[in-house]
């Protein structure tokens, strides 16, 4: 049977790297985006080049309708959706807790955990014969984030609680739901954070003296997805250098 993969947030760092990495694995790739379609199609180009299977969807999965023509545009193109990766997440400017605005909070809320929901609900949906997810956190979740993203900290503490309720409510209909929890990982979303070289700083922070690449997390992205880990369920890999 074919394997179709949705990537949320594919267009760049880890999403574009799991896009990559599941289109050698033999997976049709959806790179889903919210605004950058260049960067997207860079991604379904190069997957194509290589022989490989994508398209592309902007879609803003905060947003249930979107994510319902998201699944709807995926399946006319690719047939039955095997596995999704929920991987948007966003950040604002670091600052400390009282600088968050309640409508700041719920953006990051909306983009980072919503998101997810919406996505599994829709795919839980479509897929009768089983299927596998993958729920990207952060070790955020662990540090909270202070005087920096409480805000996103937040939001991947909820993750990890929906990775662990969606794991055993979808068990018994053999879809499988597990997490990768990176670090410091080198992608652009520290710019958005106002830092473009906050892992280089933090570099001697971290036990292995340096940050990870997205490809390093896409891997655990990918072996989770696939039949190797066809025991594991409700399970974290932490992908952080040590930290
Ligand atoms: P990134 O480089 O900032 O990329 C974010 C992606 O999400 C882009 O493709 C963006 O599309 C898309 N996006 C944002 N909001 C969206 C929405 N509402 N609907 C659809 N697409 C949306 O992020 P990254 O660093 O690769 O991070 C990926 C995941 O890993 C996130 O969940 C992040 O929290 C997590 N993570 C990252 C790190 C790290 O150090 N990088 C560490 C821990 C966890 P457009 O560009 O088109 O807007």
């Amino acid at each position: 049977m074919p394997k179709t993969a949705i990537i949320t947030g594919g267009s760049r760092g880890i999403g574009a790297a799991t896009c990559q990495r599941l289109a050698e694995q033999g997976y049709n790739v959806v790179v889903n985006y919210l605004n950058n379609q260049s960067a997207a199609n860079q991604v379904c180009q190069q997957i194509k080049a290589l022989g490989g299977q994508a398209m592309i969807v902007q879609a803003d999965v905060a947003r249930e309708a979107e994510v319902a023509r998201l699944f709807d545009t995926a399946q006319q193109q690719f047939g039955a959706i095997t596995h999704l990766v929920n991987n948007v997440g966003i950040l604002f400017e670091k600052t400390d807790l009282s600088h968050i605005s309640a409508e700041r909070f719920m953006k990051v809320l909306n983009a980072n955990v919503l998101s997810a929901f919406l996505c599994t609900k829709a795919f839980v949906k479509l897929c009768a014969n089983g299927g596998a997810i993958v729920n990207v956190s952060s070790a955020a979740a662990r540090s909270g984030a202070p005087f920096e993203y409480l805000d996103y900290a937040a939001s991947k503490g909820a993750m990890d609680a929906l990775t662990k309720g969606m794991s055993l409510e979808l068990a018994a209909k053999n879809i499988r739901v597990n997490s990768v929890r990176p670090g410091f990982i080198e992608t652009d979303i520290h710019a958005d954070g106002g830092e473009p070289e906050r892992v280089k700083r933090l570099s001697p922070q971290i036990p292995l003296q340096r940050g990870g690449t997205p490809e390093e997390v896409a891997n655990a992205i990918a072996w989770l997805l696939s039949d190797e880990a066809s025991y594991v369920t409700g399970s974290f890999i932490d992908i952080a250098g040590g930290k």
